[in-house]
């Protein structure tokens, strides 16, 4: 896929280090917009965000105020300079925001399921030199997410980014949605042009995990982030629990550490290098070990269809997950590794097991 810079968006280097895009979840009035577009201007925010049609889980809550609010994201423009960006989630929001000069679309996380309203939405964009940014659907599906970015570029477009604002279903949690990093992190790996920018507001849908969250997105080289911002967060007509006043933004992005994702330190490679060496070693015997592993479960299975003994045996598979619990304690891993490693080899037994019983 050819892959605009965002410089090609008309950003400054300055602008990208890294990228800011702040605004309200909702345009509520122009009083609204303009007052948390001055505190956000004043702190060189350089892209505006509001949402204008708001797609809510539930009928009855506030959907947005619709087209009379791309009529502020224009004063916004033209008095602060800043570009905007709003989401659109079909031909017509998309007709309404180029009508009026938005800068920027961002398609939503409940449009980028569904890959009909894409299409209509790519097929509404041909041979435009829009910026696009797509979110990820809410179900954690990364072919669905790449899809997505597919329709926008065979549309023609290459100003293209990718909005990770987690997924949904997250039980017993903190955090708003869950933010399965290693999604975003395959994403880059097949797509690794393609501009990454973190939605931690929709990840935390609170105020006091923003911080930790942006800077996780930072240290995974993320090329910006989006954050909800309020003048008045309190009284916010959406999400309000989780928006933050243009200050606190401020206060939050001061607090941020920015790192290289290289250097030229000849001390440094070469004493990374010697470390991942030993990576690769130890990835080597991982991959070995396994596969004694597995070697025993297929004799198991071996066993068991002379016996005409059923796969699963489900009191074995509970042993295993407390003893290893129990003993990955002392290694300091999280429980939710734990459990992720060892079902994904329980799984690859038992395939390899009905394979030897069928
Ligand atoms: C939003 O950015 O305000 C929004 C509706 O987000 P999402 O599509 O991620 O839920
Ligand atoms: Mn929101």
């Amino acid at each position: 896929m050819e892959i605009a810079k965002l410089t090609d968006w008309g950003l400054s280097e300055d602008q990208i280090k890294p990228l800011i895009i702040a605004g309200p979840c909702s345009a509520e009035s122009e009083e609204q917009v303009l007052a948390t577009a001055r505190g956000l201007a004043a702190i060189n925010v350089p892209i505006f965000r509001a949402g204008i049609w708001k797609p809510r889980t539930r009928p009855g809550s506030f959907e947005g105020v619709g087209a009379i609010g791309l009529q502020w994201l224009k004063k916004v423009k033209e008095e602060t300079g800043m570009m905007t960006a709003i989401e659109v989630a079909n031909p017509t929001h998309v007709f309404e925001a180029i009508k009026t000069g938005v800068d920027i679309l961002w398609i939503g996380a409940r449009t980028a399921v569904n890959p009909f309203a894409i299409q209509e939405i790519a097929d509404s964009l041909q041979g435009m030199d829009i910026p696009v940014m797509l979110k990820n659907p809410v179900n954690p599906d990364i072919d669905l997410w790449v899809g997505g970015l597919e329709r926008l570029h065979n549309a023609g477009l290459t100003k293209l980014a990718a909005l990770h604002r987690g997924f949904s279903g997250l039980e017993n949690s903190p955090l708003r949605n869950e933010p399965q990093w290693q999604l975003p992190i395959e994403l880059r790996r097949r797509l690794p042009n393609l501009p990454l920018i973190c939605d931690p507001s929709h990840i935390c849908g609170r105020k006091d995990l923003l911080s930790s969250i942006s800077q996780k997105a930072l240290d995974l080289d993320y090329q910006g982030l989006m954050i909800e911002t309020h003048c008045d967060p309190e009284n916010a007509k959406s999400d309000k629990d989780q928006q933050i006043s243009p200050d606190v933004l401020k206060h939050i992005l001061d607090g941020l550490v920015i790192r290289n994702t290289k250097t030229d330190d000849v001390n440094f490679q070469r004493e990374l290098a010697e470390l991942r060496t030993g990576i690769d070693r130890l990835d080597t015997s991982l991959l070995e070990l396994l596969g004694k592993r597995m070697e025993v479960a297929q004799h198991i299975g071996e066993l068991k269809k002379a016996n005409n003994i059923t796969v699963l045996q489900s009191g074995r598979w509970d042993e295993i997950v407390k003893r290893v619990h129990m003993r990955a304690v002392k290694y300091g891993f999280s429980d939710e590794f734990t459990d992720t490693l060892f079902k994904a080899i329980h799984q690859e037994s038992i395939r390899l097991q009905e394979e030897i019983m069928n």
